[in-house]
């Protein structure tokens, strides 16, 4: 066999692909994975998947557990802008969706989720932004995030700054509630949902030993739920 055509894998991959003008789609050429319809290259005698290859040539680091997917829901294609990193349940998605997300995934929880869940995590996203990307609820995500489920003890959760309240905001949180104003009002002023204020103000969260509660449900939702 000749030696391969081409000097380095990133020459290969963009040497094969044709771009979509309408979608930005960067379409592979040569053969496609059976069944899946990733691309595939063959470079010195390595197989690679080419979407995942763009995705480390041109994004970074695939680390253990996730997924590179489609946002473009193109399996033949390897623009990196239209790759993002997910978990396995963000693959399945992926490869059987054909318009929104499904938010309510029935997928349990497996070990490989987890690692995929709190790699998002070391990434940066938030438990808001992790949600989003896997379906999964807060309610869960905080759970495998505490090392609730299928812990890891070299896991810390690393908050990111959408899940973390500066100290400022949670004394002009209760600074607001001393000088009267409603919950809705703080939450509002605040951008901050109404349990996250609830939470502060009933000093569960951000706790403070000096503080005194004074915190009443207000009449409606809030109240309903408090018992
Ligand atoms: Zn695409």
């Amino acid at each position: 066999m000749a030696k391969s055509k081409y000097p380095d894998l990133k020459t290969a991959l963009l040497s094969n692909i044709e771009v979509d003008p309408n979608t930005g789609c960067w379409n592979w050429q040569k053969s496609v994975v059976q069944n899946k319809g990733y691309g595939r290259l063959t470079f010195k005698k390595k197989e690679y998947h080419v979407h995942r290859l763009s995705y480390e040539l041109f994004r970074g680091e695939i680390k253990d557990g996730l997924f590179v997917c489609h946002k473009c829901n193109n399996p033949r294609c390897c623009n990196p802008d239209h790759l993002y990193l997910g978990t396995h349940y963000d693959n399945m998605q992926d490869r059987k969706r054909s318009g929104g997300y499904d938010k309510n995934p029935k997928e349990k929880l497996n070990p490989a989720i987890c690692k995929g869940i709190r790699e998002l995590n070391k990434l940066g996203k938030s438990v808001k932004e992790i949600n989003g990307i896997t379906g999964f609820g807060k309610t869960t995500i905080n759970r495998v995030l505490k090392n609730e489920r299928y812990p890891d003890k070299n896991f810390v959760w690393k908050k990111s700054r959408a899940d973390n309240l500066t100290e400022n905001q949670v004394t002009k949180i209760r600074e607001l509630h001393d000088a009267g104003h409603q919950n809705h009002e703080i939450c509002r002023i605040m951008g901050i949902k109404a349990r996250r204020v609830a939470d502060i103000l009933k000093n569960i969260n951000y706790k403070d030993s000096d503080y005194d509660v004074t915190w009443i449900p207000e009449p409606g939702k809030s109240a309903a739920r408090s018992k």
